[in-house]
């Protein structure tokens, strides 16, 4: 459809400060984005499929060779989980770093390169469970992050709430229904849901898809019950992004509030 990966920055004060997942292509819509990567130090990662996460080594590189300082990157990503016969499909966050930047890593050099990078990974509870209550992550100056195991399919992800200066956005990361209850409780009155929208209602999608993510109606009962101010739909795939008004009345079956489409570069404010 000619978009970038799945990726998203979070602006406080007008610099970028968070990353939200970062996949393929994400990098050169930053640039073209003429977005600084200057205060980026927070990177959130929802699941550690491919089309989330391949461009990080990029976009640390680059934020490495433009400062030339040492750099403290604070990374969350789900637990791994666990081998399913003789693999590992899912490593753990910190595993994955490890993977790439570790002594033993694909890009051991990187940390050294340009100015020292030091990161500090941790590894976010993703097995759903009816008691889960969404956990504070990082609180510092009035930037609060809170995650929550998210559902998708058997990939282990979290979701995440980033509340700062009296606005709250909500990151479903990919999801299915198993999902929705957690992200009911993390998403309760905040001004802007970011949800996943990559199928069509059913039956109008192959069955395996909806064990990895929600149709409109579902993203809509979730928007109404959480209350939501306005939902933002990301990760569109062909069959939603050439359907949007059935998507979008789907969605409207239950919740009233504004429902836009993101495209690649879009600058919103909750
Ligand atoms: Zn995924």
């Amino acid at each position: 459809m000619g978009r970038a990966g799945a990726s998203h920055l979070i602006l406080i004060h007008g610099e970028p400060r968070i990353l939200v997942d970062a996949g393929p292509g994400s990098f050169v819509r930053l640039g073209e984005s003429k977005l600084s990567l200057d205060k980026i130090d927070i990177v959130l990662l929802t699941h550690l499929h491919s089309d989330h996460v391949s461009e990080l080594p990029g976009m640390i590189k680059a934020r490495a060779v433009a400062l030339h300082r040492p750099i403290r990157f604070r990374v969350f990503g789900p637990e791994g989980s666990g081998k399913q016969g003789q693999i590992t499909y899912f490593p753990s966050t910190r595993r994955f770093m490890d993977l790439m930047f570790g002594r033993e890593g694909a890009f051991a050099y990187l940390p050294d390169f340009a100015g020292r990078i030091t990161f500090e990974t941790v590894d976010l509870p993703a097995r759903t469970g009816a008691q889960d209550k969404p956990q504070v992550i990082f609180d510092e100056q009035g930037l609060t992050i809170r995650a929550i195991p998210g559902h998708h399919g058997d990939a282990p992800a979290v979701a995440y709430r980033i509340d700062y200066g009296g606005k709250q956005i909500v990151f479903s990361g990919d999801m299915d229904e198993k999902g929705l209850d957690n992200l009911r409780k993390l998403a309760s009155g905040a001004s802007l849901l970011v949800f996943n929208s990559a199928v069509l209602d059913p039956p109008k999608a192959p069955p395996i898809l909806y064990s990895f993510h929600s149709p409109p109606g579902a993203i809509g009962r979730v928007a109404a019950e959480a209350k939501v101010s306005a939902v933002l739909l990301a990760h569109l795939s062909p069959a939603t992004e050439q359907n949007r008004q059935e998507v979008e009345d789907s969605i409207h079956a239950s919740y009233s509030g504004p429902v836009s489409f993101a495209e690649d570069k879009l600058l919103t404010r909750p």
